[in-house]
């Protein structure tokens, strides 16, 4: 049996879901007649609210095509240091948007409404135009931490006042709503764009969709084409995605409990030092006393449990639906043995 918490992208789809894929209708996607891509994008965009919908093969995808159309080449981004769209998507930014950042070092991959109102440039030819705000709920780097909705109210208004648009890198954006007893809806109301990710813990194999307005959205069909990622008989993979919006969200909350159960075991080791705030299914934790993250990983790798060293000294473990709680218990039965 092997433990594979690297991420929770890493889960496969189920026979129920399989058995999904192989029913569905489809059509090519790039002409708009596949009637399963046709019927995510709007269930989709009904659930947050939104006008319109997009369904794309990845969440980097979705993010590049929503800065691509949010900017002009040469204004600048605010992010957290930490976010995705800066670090994990090969400088995409630069390549396809011609676009610069203003990284901002927040708290656990969340910047405030103070620190956005800071970083904008002022009406001055030596500056890059500011244009957009993006943020990430939940935060990756930050140990899947949630932003306090009153925050990202406050961000709004600065957004507003000063005519920025206002992305959201949802990948994981599911387990902050599970975990805070969130709705979809209140998201759909603030954001310009939403991306979400149906190939992490919702547990589909391929796939993410952009949210938007319906003018938003239609330049964002153009930008997908362009960017490679019209697909054709694309409904096999939408249909995939339907079947984890319809099954996977609310037992997200069971990946979070299990996170937690995790945390107290580590927490009683003297090899382990700091343990980020365990909010939603990420835990990221210092390896002290004799252990390094890769001799850590090295350790857990031999009982069968896979997990990733992302520092010298910082370990990650992601739960998800493929991880059950008949694991998880042998997990921390494997770290009080260590
Ligand atoms: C996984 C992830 C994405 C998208 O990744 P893809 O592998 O391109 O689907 C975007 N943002 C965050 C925070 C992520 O964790």
């Amino acid at each position: 049996m092997i433990t594979d918490l690297r991420s929770d992208t890493f889960t496969k789809p189920s026979p129920e879901m399989l058995e999904a894929m192989f029913t569905a209708k489809v059509g090519d996607d790039v002409f708009g007649e596949d009637p399963s891509v046709n019927a995510l994008e709007s269930m989709a965009a009904d659930i947050f609210g939104m006008e319109a919908a997009v369904f794309c093969p990845s969440g980097t995808m979705t993010n590049q095509v929503a800065i691509k159309c949010h900017t002009q080449p040469g204004e600048e981004i605010i992010c957290d240091k930490l976010s995705h769209v800066y670090i994990y998507e090969g400088g995409g930014i630069a390549f396809n948007s011609g676009c610069q950042v203003k990284a901002i070092e927040g708290q656990r991959g969340r910047i405030s409404s103070e620190q956005v109102l800071e970083a904008i440039n002022p009406s001055d030819i030596h500056k890059a135009k500011t244009s957009l705000v993006s943020l990430e709920n939940t935060a990756n780097r930050g140990g899947g931490s949630c932003y306090d909705f009153e925050e990202i109210l406050k961000i709004k208004e600065c957004c507003t006042e000063n005519g920025l648009k206002l992305h959201l890198d949802g990948a994981r954006l599911w387990n902050a709503i599970v975990a805070n007893e969130e709705t979809p809806q209140q998201y759909g109301e603030v954001f310009d764009s939403i991306s979400i990710c149906l190939s992490k813990g919702l547990g589909a194999p391929v796939g993410s969709l952009l949210l938007g307005n319906a003018g938003f959205i239609q330049k964002a069909r153009r930008v997908r084409k362009v960017f490679g990622g019209g697909m054709r008989q694309a409904g096999f993979l939408a249909a995939a995605g339907i079947f984890a919006l319809e099954n996977n969200i609310t037992r997200l909350a069971e990946d979070h409990v299990h996170a937690k159960q995790i945390a107290e075991a580590l927490i009683k080791k003297d090899f382990i030092g700091k343990i980020m705030p365990v909010e939603t299914n990420i835990l990221i934790f210092e390896l002290i006393d004799g252990f390094t993250a890769k001799s850590f990983e090295t350790a857990m790798a031999n009982e069968g449990i896979l997990c990733i060293a992302i520092s010298p000294t910082q370990v990650r473990m992601v739960t998800h639906l493929d991880v059950t709680t008949e694991m998880v218990n042998h997990l921390i039965s494997v770290i009080k043995a260590l």
